[in-house]
This record gives C-alpha cells, sequence and structure tokens, in this order.
C-alpha cells in the first residue's frame, strides 16, 4: 500500500550490501504504488514531509529509469542521501514497483526512482512502463537512464524498448514548437575503462538515432531530428564495489553537477523546465495527470494547467476565507451579541487585507487570469461577510442610539428646564452624530455601503420617543393639574357654603378663577416648551378649563343637596337662636323673648335659602374667561323655586325641636 517512510523502509538498506550501516535516510514516499494508484498522501507529503510549499517555481524534478536491479536506487541514495529501497543481494527480492518520491534536504528537488518491470515482460507490465514514462517525461526536466556497461550496444536488450517508450511518450507530450527539451543523462555502470566513454557514447547514440528513424511519429514532428527533443548526455560510473574510491569520487561530481548551478555542466538547465505549477500545485497537478494516463485521455498539459490554476486558487482562497473567519471570530461574535465593536471598519479592513496577502503570496503564482478573477470572487465573499456583521452592527448602533436618546430624555425631563424642546434637540443631535460617527468608522474601506436608511429610522424613533415622552408629560401635566384644582375648589366651595351669605358666589367666581389660572398659565408654559402645536395646545386648555368648571359644579352639586342645605341652615340658625352676638351660648332666662328671637333667626336663615337656587355668576363673566370652552345658562341652575320651598318647610320642621329644647329649659329652671 502506498506509504511515507520516515526510516529505511522494511525491504530498504537494513544494512548496504557491504555490510556497512548507511547514513540516515530521507523520508520517502511512493506517489504510484504497484496497483497504479495515486497516493492520497502525496499533498501532505508535499507540504509537510518534503516542505516544498513555499517553494514556488524554485524546484526542479529528476527521474531515474533503467532494467531492474542495475543500482538506480544506490545511485540516487549516494548521490542525494535518500533512503530508497535497494534490492537485498542476499535475499535478491525485487523492490516495490511504482515510482517513489524523495528530495535531498539541502535542495528543493524532487526525485523520482522509477521502479519498472522489465521491459520482456509483454502485456500489462509495459503498459505500466508506458505510463510511468508518460508520467515523469511531464514532469521531469532530467531523466537519468540507468544501464550496465555490458547492456550498450544491446540493441535488441531491454534498454531498447525503454527508450523507445520516452521518445514515443515525449512526443506525444511535447510536439508542439516551443516545447521544453528534455535532458536525458545515460549513465553507464560499471564502467571499466576498457572501452572509452566516447565509444559507448557513439554506440549508444546509434542505436538512439535507429530508434527515432524507426518511430511513428506525428506530422508536427515530420523529419525533425531527435536533438530537437533530447539534450544526451553521458556519463560512466566505475564498479562500486571493485573500485570503490573511484565510484566514490564520480558520484560526488556527479551531484555536484545536479545539484550546484554554478559547477560546469550543471545539468538543471533552465530550458528543460517542464513549465510546472508552483510546488504548492504539484500534488493535485500530479494526480490529474495521473488520472489521465490512466483512462488513456489525450494529456493536454497547457489544459491541466489552467484547470489546476482554478483549482487551486479556489484552494488558496478557501485557505485566506478560512484564515479570515478566525481572526474575526472574536468580533463577529461580539457583534452578533448585540454588541457594538467600535473599531470594526478598521478591523475588517485590516483582516480583510491579511487574508488578501495570504491568497496572494501563493494564488499570484498561477494564470494571471485564473488568479485575478479568483481574487475577485474572494473580495467579494469576504465583503459579503463584512456587510452581514455591518449591518447588524449598524443595528446595535440603532439600539444603542435609541438607549442613549432615552437617557438623555429623561434627565431632560427631571430637570424640567424651561428650553426643554431646544435643550431635547441637542441631545438629538449629539446622539444621532455619535451615531453616524460609529457608523461611518464600521464601514469597511473601498465600500459605498451606507447608514442613511437605518439614520433616518433612528431619528424617526427618536421623534416618536420624544413625542411620546412630550405626550405622558402633558397628560401627567393636565391630571395633576385637574387634581390640584378639584382639591382647592371642593375646599373653597365647602368653607363658602358653610357660611352661606350674600355674595358667596362672586367670591367663589373669585377664588376659581385664580386657582384655575395658575394651573391653565402652568400647562401653557409646558406646551410652550414642548413646542406642541397651536391647535394641541389649544386643546389641552380646553380640557382643563372644562374639568375644572366640572369640578366646581360637581361640588357644588354635592354641597347642595337637601341634606347638606338643612344640615347647614341647621347650623346657620342655631348660630343665630342658641348664640349671642359674642358667640357665647345663651342661656334663657323667663323673662327672655323665645319666641321673638326664634322668629328673627328663622326669618334670616331662611332668607339664606334665596342664594341657593343658582350659582349666581355673570355667564358673560364666565364665557370671557373661558376662552376655549361654551358654558351653557342650565349648568348655573341648582335648584328649582319648588324645591327651594320644600326646604324651607323642612327647615321650618327641622327647627322646631330647638324651639321647644328653649322653651323647656327655661321652665326647668324655674322649676328647680
Ligand atoms: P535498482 O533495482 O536499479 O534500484 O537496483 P538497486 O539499487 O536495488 O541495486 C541492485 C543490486 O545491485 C544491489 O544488490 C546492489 O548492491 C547492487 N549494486 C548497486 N550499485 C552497484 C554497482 O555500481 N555495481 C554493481 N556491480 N552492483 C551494484
Ligand atoms: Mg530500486
Amino acid at each position: 500500500s502506498p506509504e511515507v517512510n520516515g526510516a529505511a523502509p522494511a525491504n530498504g538498506p537494513s544494512t548496504s550490501a557491504n555490510g556497512q550501516t548507511p547514513a540516515p535516510s530521507l523520508p520517502q514516499l511512493q506517489v504510484i504504488d504497484d496497483n497504479q494508484q495515486f497516493n492520497a498522501a502525496t499533498s501532505d507529503a508535499i507540504a509537510n514531509t518534503f516542505r516544498l510549499s513555499e517553494a514556488g517555481f524554485d524546484y526542479n524534478v529528476l527521474a531515474v529509469f533503467g532494467s531492474q536491479s542495475t543500482g538506480k536506487s544506490t545511485l540516487l541514495n549516494k548521490l542525494f542521501g535518500t533512503g530508497f529501497a535497494v534490492m537485498d543481494s542476499a535475499q535478491r527480492r525485487q523492490t516495490t514497483k511504482g515510482i517513489w518520491l524523495s528530495r535531498p534536504v539541502s535542495h528543493p528537488l524532487l526525485i523520482m526512482d522509477v521502479e519498472g518491470a522489465d521491459g520482456r515482460e509483454r502485456g500489462e507490465q509495459q503498459d505500466f512502463e508506458r505510463r510511468t514514462a508518460l508520467f515523469s517525461l511531464a514532469v521531469a526536466e532530467v531523466v537519468v537512464v540507468n544501464m550496465w556497461e555490458h547492456q550498450v550496444g544491446l540493441y535488441q536488450g531491454a534498454n531498447m524498448g525503454l527508450l523507445k517508450t520516452v521518445f514515443d511518450v515525449n512526443v506525444q507530450l511535447f510536439a508542439a514548437r516551443g516545447s521544453p527539451k528534455t535532458l536525458l543523462v545515460f549513465v553507464i555502470r560499471d564502467h571499466l575503462g576498457v572501452t572509452p566513454l566516447d565509444a559507448l557514447k557513439r554506440t549508444l547514440m546509434d542505436d538512439l538515432e535507429r530508434i527515432w528513424e524507426g518511430l511513428n511519429k506525428p506530422p508536427a514532428v515530420g523529419e525533425a531530428p531527435l536533438e530537437e527533443f533530447f539534450d544526451l548526455d553521458f556519463i560512466g560510473l566505475p564498479h562500486k564495489y571493485n573500485a570503490p574510491e573511484a565510484f566514490d569520487t564520480a558520484c560526488d561530481n556527479l551531484r555536484q553537477r545536479f545539484l550546484e548551478p554554478s559547477t560546469p555542466g550543471f545539468l538543471f538547465k533552465k530550458t528543460y523546465h517542464k513549465k510546472l505549477p508552483p510546488a504548492d500545485g504539484f500534488p493535485h497537478y500530479a494526480k490529474v495527470i495521473w488520472e489521465k494516463i490512466l483512462t488513456a485521455k489525450d494529456l493536454d498539459l497547457p489544459t491541466q494547467q489552467q484547470l489546476l490554476a482554478q483549482y487551486r486558487c479556489d484552494e488558496i482562497a478557501a485557505t485566506a476565507r478560512k484564515e479570515f473567519g478566525e481572526k474575526a471570530a472574536d468580533w463577529t461574535g461580539k457583534v452578533e451579541g448585540g454588541k457594538v465593536v467600535e473599531t470594526l471598519g478598521k478591523d475588517m479592513g485590516v483582516t480583510k487585507t491579511g487574508s488578501l496577502a495570504t491568497y496572494d503570496a501563493s494564488a499570484s503564482r498561477y494564470h494571471p487570469s485564473v488568479y485575478q478573477r479568483k481574487r475577485l470572487e474572494l473580495v467579494d465573499a469576504l465583503d459579503a461577510q463584512c456587510k452581514v456583521l455591518y449591518v447588524k452592527q449598524l443595528q446595535n448602533l440603532a439600539k444603542r442610539a435609541l438607549q442613549q436618546f432615552k437617557q438623555e430624555l429623561q434627565s431632560r425631563l427631571a430637570a424640567a428646564r424651561s428650553d426643554f424642546s431646544e435643550n431635547l434637540k441637542e441631545a438629538e443631535n449629539g446622539v444621532l452624530e455619535a451615531f453616524e460617527k460609529s457608523s461611518e468608522a464600521s464601514k469597511l474601506a473601498e465600500t459605498d455601503w451606507s447608514h442613511e436608511d437605518i439614520l433616518s429610522a433612528v431619528r424617526e424613533d427618536i421623534r416618536e420617543l420624544a413625542d411620546n415622552a412630550k405626550k405622558d408629560e402633558l397628560e401627567r401635566t393636565v391630571t395633576g393639574a385637574e387634581k390640584r384644582i378639584a382639591n382647592e375648589i371642593s375646599e373653597t366651595v365647602i368653607s363658602l357654603l358653610n357660611k352661606v351669605k350674600d355674595g358667596m358666589w362672586a367670591d367663589l367666581w373669585q377664588a376659581f378663577r385664580r386657582i384655575s389660572s395658575t394651573e391653565l398659565e402652568k400647562l401653557d408654559q409646558k406646551a410652550t416648551n414642548f413646542d406642541v402645536p397651536h391647535d394641541e395646545a389649544k386643546a389641552l386648555q380646553a380640557r382643563l378649563q372644562n374639568s375644572a368648571w366640572e369640578a366646581l359644579r360637581y361640588k357644588v352639586l354635592e354641597e347642595t343637596s337637601d341634606a347638606r342645605i338643612l344640615q347647614r341652615l341647621r347650623q346657620q340658625f342655631e348660630l343665630r337662636f342658641r348664640y349671642d352676638a359674642k358667640g357665647i351660648p345663651r342661656v334663657w332666662k323667663p323673662e327672655d323673648d323665645i319666641d321673638g328671637a326664634y322668629e328673627k333667626a328663622k326669618h334670616e336663615t331662611e332668607g339664606l335659602v334665596d342664594f341657593l337656587g343658582r350659582i349666581d355668576i355673570s355667564l358673560e363673566e364666565v364665557a370671557a374667561f373661558f376662552s376655549d370652552l361654551t358654558i351653557e345658562e342650565s349648568s348655573l341652575q341648582l335648584l328649582s323655586l319648588a324645591r327651594l320651598d320644600d326646604i324651607r318647610e323642612r327647615f321650618a320642621r327641622d327647627i322646631e325641636t330647638l324651639y321647644t329644647d328653649a322653651k323647656r329649659s327655661v321652665i326647668n329652671m324655674t322649676a328647680v
């Protein structure tokens, strides 16, 4: 199964062929396994094991081909410190097929160890070889073809099949003009030196030309020579075991040529670069290419690059959005919880800029139009997220503004200043100004968001609050005034009627005018203060006038019930009959004229009844005083003449006992 090996693999170099303990090996990944599956862990390995994600375009790819057990893996491990599995010489067990991936610690270089089947096998295995070759050539700039010296010149040998495949797939991939060349490096192993490298090279070149000529080439390639598609290099390596020092030296030189750009004959020339995506996009690109190869689809690399750009830009944008979400979590929570975040606009702006920077850092390496298009989408998405917060914040600000205004309103009502209305206007302006300022500060830069709508809603709510508060306060003022008027009038009516006499109604009228004027003036003052419209103020005045008048009538009617009148008449009579002019109770003596006194007191008291038939105030005067009220003559009437007669009669009966009491007191006195 595919895996990333951090240590030496099970069938790897637990001990080297000569029994020495090998250097610690680097991690490796089986990118294509022996069942031709692409390893899902590739993306993670590129990022975290090989740490290449940040490399951008600054990385190279090398692939190594060759028959089984020709020392490919041994060579790669020697050159790059990698830990590719090496065939155990004691057991001669074949290493796992597929493509293995590793990188030297020191250099951003991806190395692909292609472990194929033996080219002599047919069918399935040949397909696999072709597929791994396609895959390798699509991405690798330099391909090492590894062979024993004694394999050179064996035109029918396994290598010839492999080379034919390499040429074939290369033509398939890069037939178009301007396609990058591939460098083929022939590494000839166990080069004894008896046959000079030049001679081996010529033999190989002859074979390569023959293969090239025999190749079924597409029309675009035509008669173009091999050299238009490949650069060739030939390297002889001494026998690893028979000439270890020479082998080491040769390996050192070769390593330099792979890793050090300043070395003469440096192998990774820019022109070989397969226009690969940035390193972070390599895993997805490799995966899609492999899938295309498996389904035998046309491998159109530029199209794949374009698709990859979209895929990667989407992925990078998602990362940027996630980053935004994490950073925004704090204030998002607050705003959603109904709080006002004073620095919201700035916070959102800074975080948005940060997220875009994250996106730009990786995505800008991809196809410019894709990068730009996805960037606009990202900006839209971030703006939309911010807009939701902005709207919520405005709602919170509106709520706060209303609360502030309510407080201002209360304290101004409490202060009861004479310039209440103006003062309230100031409070309103202050609250609205603060709202606008905070709203402006909540806006994301470079947007046309507006708080005008919610501002006018807040303004309306404030007006309504103020109007209602004024209405309530006026209502309280009127009811308070009504109560005070009713109380004072009540007392006045009682005390005047207690001393019923001529001019009593004039006194009441005077008192009434004094009492209601005070309250009407206070109400008028308040209405002016509150900027109450004229007709509303008039209505309030009329209402208070009416209740004042009603209070007077009510009390007068109450106090002129038969019982109350009789009670008062009796009091008045007693004052006259039972007390002397100094107010001292009389003690009747036999010589006193009880009858005369009785008649006089009775007559005088009866005369008072005449004052009770009508509230004796001139209707014109009432009308003049009540500018907003019409008073009917009938409302001045109290008791009909018949009822007055009746009362006189009842009064006469009522006081009879007093007469007999007086008479009796004299008899008693004489009897003593
Ligand atoms: P691969 O299958 O091509 O990767 O070959 P390996 O690296 O697994 O090596 C196969 C066998 O060849 C192992 O037993 C190695 O010890 C041996 N070997 C490796 N390098 C050399 C070399 O330069 N000369 C010889 N004669 N044997 C080697
Ligand atoms: Mg190997």
